[in-house]
């Protein structure tokens, strides 16, 4: 498996964190109903980020990326220690 370059962590997924934008109905009583989630934005959004599931650093922008990363493309392994 790969390592994380930051935190040195055997990592055999990626997170991917979206930016995802909710919608809330204000009601006259005060209360808020949230909006099913249709509205979100989809995963490609731009701003997306695919991060370390340990340690939440940033590691790529695309999925290609995480995914080589993943298959040891390109990666050194984890040697143990
Ligand atoms: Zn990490």
């Amino acid at each position: 498996m790969p390592c994380c370059p930051e935190c040195g962590a055997e990592i055999d997924h990626i997170s991917l964190a979206e930016n995802i934008r909710m919608y809330w109905n204000l009601l006259p009583n005060g209360e808020w109903d949230q909006i099913d989630d249709s509205n979100t934005y989809p995963a490609d959004d731009p701003d997306s980020s695919y991060e370390c599931p340990e340690c939440c650093a940033h590691l790529f922008d695309t999925q290609e990326e995480a995914l080589d990363f993943l298959n040891n493309k390109g990666v050194t392994p984890c040697q143990p220690e």
